[in-house]
């Protein structure tokens, strides 16, 4: 078969976030940490993935804007880059929707019917989806196929679509020819970080997560409502560590591995308070943030700055996918009739 695949002289991220609120602890650990992390060594692309925001909540574009402006500003705020990684607004790139309705055509609806993650998100969301809410997957390997992405770093959640995702791509390259790179899922330091409220995934959608831009108020007020071993009535109870979600903080933010061990072997014969475990993750969590917060407050203070920065990604972003979709045409004669 007469193929071409794209040329590329360094490896590729593409990975994002959807504009439903700001971003919190889960998204550093889940994703975050290894955007940074990897953005020097690889061609990174973070999407504002306004499209997927839309699904069910079409009529809220104004919220929808303000809350893709607050992450992309979280995004910098962490460490990311602009001068090295592009930022991008998912809907500015319409060569994502070529290949999202293109797949579309190849996807069995039982197989979308059928991934976990969609399938958890409308019960935990409580939705009655809307048709894009349930193709999301689908939309998201275009998003990541768009761009011929090597790896994606997510949270553990994630999983499921990227393998759908590859799935697409392998189907994709097996009738068409080597088309699209394989990608493959880099989960976080920590796969799934539970919520304040001891839920097993912290979520913007949840209400019980701690944001990265809380501030010290609001911090403290959160970590000390935190959701611990319901058993303990007393500091003088033996308390349970494994899966204590102030024990998952510690152990996901407290630099101090001997103050958290020490905490966690005093929580066990019951002779520490919960109110010390706490005040003692406050303290972590807040030196943690507060370089974040600086950050966020230099961009959020030069607002035509951080606009460019997605101006200018979305243009650079979408000469990117431009390439990738001219070898999807014509290895797939999608345009056959005018050529
Ligand atoms: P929503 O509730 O609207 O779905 P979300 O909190 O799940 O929001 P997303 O924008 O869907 O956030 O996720 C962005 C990235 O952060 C994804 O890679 C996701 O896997 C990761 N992520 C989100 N929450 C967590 C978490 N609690 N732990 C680890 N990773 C997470
Ligand atoms: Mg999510």
């Amino acid at each position: 078969m007469n193929t071409r695949s794209t040329p590329k002289t360094k490896k590729r991220i593409l990975t994002g976030d959807t504009p439903t609120g700001k971003l919190h602890l889960g998204h550093y650990v889940g994703s975050l940490e290894n955007r940074i992390e990897l953005q020097h060594k690889f061609d990174t692309y973070i999407m504002l993935a306004n499209l997927h925001a839309y699904a069910n909540h079409y009529y809220e574009a104004d919220r929808i804007n303000n809350d893709g402006h607050n992450v992309v500003l979280d995004n910098l705020a962490v460490g990311l880059d602009p001068n090295v990684a592009t930022i991008f607004l998912e809907s500015g790139v319409p060569e994502i929707l070529e290949l999202y309705s293109f797949f579309m055509t190849m996807v069995k609806h039982s197989r979308v019917m059928m991934n976990p993650t969609v399938k958890d998100e409308v019960k935990y969301k409580k939705l009655d989806p809307s048709v894009g809410f349930i193709n999301y997957p689908i939309l998201q390997a275009a998003d990541i196929l768009a761009f011929n992405a090597d790896l994606v770093p997510v949270g553990e959640d994630q999983s499921p679509v990227i393998e759908q995702t590859r799935e697409i791509a392998k189907d994709f390259n097996k009738t068409f020819g080597k088309t699209f790179v394989i990608p493959e899922a880099k989960i976080g330091r920590v796969a799934r970080l539970c919520g304040t409220d001891g839920k097993p995934k912290m979520s913007k959608s949840g209400g019980n997560s701690i944001l990265l831009s809380d501030d010290e108020k609001t911090l403290k007020e959160k970590v000390m409502s935190i959701y611990t071993d319901p058993k303990r009535i007393h500091a003088t109870d033996p308390g349970k560590v494994a899966g204590n979600p102030v024990f998952i903080y510690h152990d996901a933010f407290n630099p101090n591995k001997d103050e958290v061990a020490d905490l966690k072997s005093r929580y066990k014969k019951g002779a520490v308070g919960d109110i010390e475990v706490k005040q003692k993750l406050f303290m972590a969590l807040n030196n943690f943030l507060e370089p974040i917060r600086e950050k966020r407050k230099y961009f959020e203070s030069r607002p035509k700055e951080t606009k460019e920065i997605l101006v200018e990604g979305t243009k650079k972003a979408r000469k990117t996918a431009q390439e990738t979709i001219e070898i999807f045409r014509e290895n797939s004669k999608f345009l056959g009739l005018l050529r």
